[in-house]
C-alpha cells in the first residue's frame, strides 16, 4: 500500500512537470497567448492552466499584458515570456575563433564575443579563451538567472559523456574531458555537442518540423546536422552527421581523417569557389539519396561568403544527379542566422533543458 502511495506522488510530480514544461512552451512558440487560447494550444482544461499559470509568473518568467477589450466581454491578458527572467551562453568552437553569444530566456542573441585561437591550440587554451568570452558576457548581467553554457565544438565528440574524442586535425585533442574541464573553469553548467548538431538545433527551436532538413555547416570543416521528425539525429554515438568525410574520389588525396578524397577536404582545396559550390551539390544528391531529405539549409561562413552560388550550384547539382519526380521535390535554402548559429544554437540546448523543467 505505502508503495501505490509512493508511485502515486511520483507521477504527480511528473504529471506538474510536464505541464509546467508544456504551457511555457506553448506561449514561447505562439509569442504570447492568452489563457483561453493557451487551454486550446496546449490541450489542457482551462481549470489546470488557470491554477499552473500562477506558478510561473510567480517564478518571474512571464509577464502579463492587458489586451483592450474589442465587444462584449472582459478584456482579455496576454500571457508572454519574460525575455530577462534568464540567460543562456552559447559557444561555437572552431579551428581559429571562439564565437560567444549571451541569448535571452526567448533564445534572441543578446550580445556576442569573439576571441582569435592560434593554429593548432591546446584544450587548455581553448578552455581558457572560452572562460574569457563568458566571463565577458556575464558581466553585463545578473549572473544569478545565467543557466548555463552551450558549446558547439568540433567533432568527433561524446554528446552524453562531454568528452572530445579526437577534433580532426587538432593535436592533442583525444579523450579530452572538455565539459568538466569548462564547468570547472566557469562555474556553471555546461552542454557539450557537435557544432552541426548545434547548428541543428538552432533551428529545432524556431519552429516544431517534421520537414527532413539537413543544416549543412561549412566552416573550416565541412558536416551536417540532421533535422529528422522533430528531432536533432544524432546517432546512438552522437557522431551522426559527418558528411564532410564521405568520400567522393575514392583514389584522391588523402585526408586528415585517413581517408582519400573526402568531400570536405577537395570542397576547401577547391580552385575557386564555384568548384567548390558544385563539389558540394555533388556530395548533397547522395546526402538526398541516403535521408531522403525534403529540405537543405546552407550554414557557415564559406556559404555566407557567397550565398547565392552555393544555393544555385546545389540546385543545379541536385536537378542533375536527382531522378526528381514531382513528388521528391528539395527546398535548399540559405541559412539566416547568420555567423553565429552554432553559438545560437548550443544557447538554445541550455534553454531547451531548463524548459523541460522551469519551475
Ligand atoms: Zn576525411
Amino acid at each position: 500500500m505505502i508503495v501505490v502511495v509512493v508511485e502515486l506522488g511520483v507521477n504527480l510530480r511528473g504529471v506538474r512537470r510536464h505541464n509546467l514544461a508544456l504551457l511555457l512552451t506553448s506561449i514561447r512558440r505562439a509569442g504570447g497567448l492568452s489563457r483561453i487560447e493557451l487551454a486550446a494550444r496546449s490541450g489542457l482544461t482551462q481549470q489546470a492552466v488557470s491554477k499552473i499559470v500562477p506558478e510561473l509568473i510567480r517564478a518571474g518568467l512571464l509577464d502579463e499584458f492587458r489586451e483592450p477589450a474589442s465587444g462584449v466581454g472582459k478584456p482579455r491578458t496576454r500571457l508572454m515570456i519574460r525575455p530577462a527572467a534568464r540567460y543562456a551562453l552559447g559557444v561555437q568552437l572552431e579551428r581559429d575563433e571562439v564565437r560567444a553569444v549571451r541569448t535571452d530566456l526567448l533564445g534572441v542573441p543578446t550580445a556576442t564575443v569573439t576571441r582569435p585561437l592560434p593554429s593548432g591550440f591546446t584544450p587548455a587554451r581553448a578552455v581558457s579563451a572560452i572562460g574569457e568570452c563568458v566571463a565577458r558576457l556575464c558581466a553585463g548581467v545578473d549572473r544569478s538567472l545565467v543557466l548555463g553554457v552551450g558549446v558547439g565544438a568540433l567533432g568527433p565528440l561524446d554528446h552524453r559523456s562531454g568528452m572530445v574524442l579526437g577534433a580532426t586535425g587538432l593535436a592533442g585533442w583525444d579523450a579530452v574531458p572538455l565539459r568538466a574541464l569548462l564547468a570547472e573553469t566557469v562555474g556553471l553548467p555546461v552542454v557539450l555537442d557537435k557544432d552541426t548538431n548545434a547548428a541543428a538545433f538552432a533551428y529545432l527551436w524556431r519552429a516544431e518540423t517534421e520537414v527532413a532538413t539537413a543544416v549543412v555547416f561549412v566552416g573550416t570543416g565541412l558536416g551536417a546536422g540532421l533535422l529528422i521528425a522533430n528531432t536533432v539525429y544524432r546517432g546512438p554515438r552522437t557522431n551522426a552527421g559527418e558528411f564532410g568525410h564521405t568520400t567522393l574520389a575514392h583514389d584522391g588525396p588523402f585526408c586528415l581523417c585517413g581517408r582519400r578524397g573526402c568531400l570536405e577536404l577537395l570542397h576547401n582545396t577547391a580552385p575557386d569557389q564555384r568548384s567548390a559550390a558544385r563539389l558540394l551539390g555533388i556530395g548533397l544528391a547522395d546526402l538526398v539519396q541516403l535521408l531522403d531529405l525534403e529540405r537543405i539549409v546552407l550554414a557557415g561562413r564559406a556559404v555566407l561568403a557567397a550565398p547565392e552560388l552555393y544555393r544555385d550550384e546545389a540546385r543545379t547539382q541536385l536537378a542533375a544527379l536527382l531522378p526528381l519526380p514531382r513528388w521528391q521535390r528539395i527546398q535548399v535554402d540559405i541559412d539566416d542566422l547568420g555567423q553565429d548559429i552554432v553559438a545560437i544554437g548550443a544557447a538554445t540546448e541550455v534553454l531547451a533543458d531548463f524548459y523541460a523543467e522551469p519551475v
